[in-house]
C-alpha cells in the first residue's frame, strides 16, 4: 500500500495508517479513516475516538492487542471529511485482503462507512447492535454494525447504544467460534 502512488490521499497525509493488532484476531474492526492524530503517529484510533474505543474495549475485558484495527481508507481525508465513494473503492482492495489474511469471526463496523462495505442500504439507526450473517468473497461472515466512537462523544444517548452494543460482543463472538454441528445420520 505504501508503495501505491496511484492512492488518493496520499498527497496530502502524513503518514499512511495501515492498521494494527493481532494477524490472527477474531474480532476486526473497520472505522472510517485516520483522523488527526492518526495522521501523525501512523496508528488508528489513537485520538479521542480511539480512547473511548480502547474504554469500550476494557468494558467488555478485551485487550486491544488480540483485535485488529484500521480503517475504510488509510490516508486522512483533509480537514477530517468523509472519505469519497472513490477512495473508499480505491483502498477496498487492500482492506479486503486484510480480511482474506487476518480471516476473523466478527467483523465490528464501526460507522456507516464501514457498515456500507458489508450492509448497504441499512439505516445504522435502525441495525446497529444486530449481528447480520455476510456472504463476503465466499466466506460466511458475522458483521456487527456499530456506531462511530466520535458520534458516541457527541451524544449520551450514542454513547449508551455503543456500551450495550459492545456488551453483546462477547456473546456473539462465543457464537461465531462455536463449530458447525453436522448432523450424521449414519443409517440413511
Ligand atoms: N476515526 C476513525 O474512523 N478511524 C480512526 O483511526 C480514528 C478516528
Amino acid at each position: 500500500m505504501l508503495q501505491d502512488n496511484g492512492l488518493p490521499l496520499r498527497k496530502t497525509a502524513t503518514n499512511l495508517v495501515f492498521g494494527e493488532g493481532n494477524p490472527e484476531a477474531k474480532i476486526f474492526f473497520l472505522g472510517e479513516g485516520p483522523g488527526y492524530w492518526e495522521d501523525i503517529k501512523g496508528r488508528p484510533f489513537v485520538g479521542n475516538a480511539g480512547a473511548l474505543l480502547n474504554q469500550l474495549l476494557h468494558l467488555i475485558k478485551v485487550p486491544r492487542e488480540e483485535v485488529f484495527i484500521t480503517n475504510v481508507v488509510c490516508f486522512r481525508p483533509p480537514g477530517n471529511r468523509d472519505p469519497f465513494p472513490e477512495e473508499i473503492e480505491a483502498f477496498r482492495k487492500y482492506i479486503d485482503e486484510m480480511i482474506e489474511v487476518i480471516n476473523p469471526k466478527i467483523i465490528t463496523s464501526l460507522g456507516r462507512f464501514s457498515m456500507a462495505k458489508f450492509i448497504p442500504g441499512v439505516k445504522i439507526s435502525l441495525v446497529h447492535g444486530k449481528p447480520h450473517s455476510v456472504d463476503w468473497n465466499g466466506r460466511k461472515l458475522v458483521v456487527i454494525p456499530m456506531f462511530h466512537p466520535a458520534a458516541a462523544l457527541r451524544s449520551a444517548e450514542v454513547m449508551r447504544m455503543i456500551k450495550e452494543d459492545f456488551l453483546k460482543l462477547p456473546e456473539i463472538l462465543r457464537e461465531a467460534v462455536k463449530p458447525e454441528v453436522k448432523q450424521m445420520h449414519l443409517y440413511e
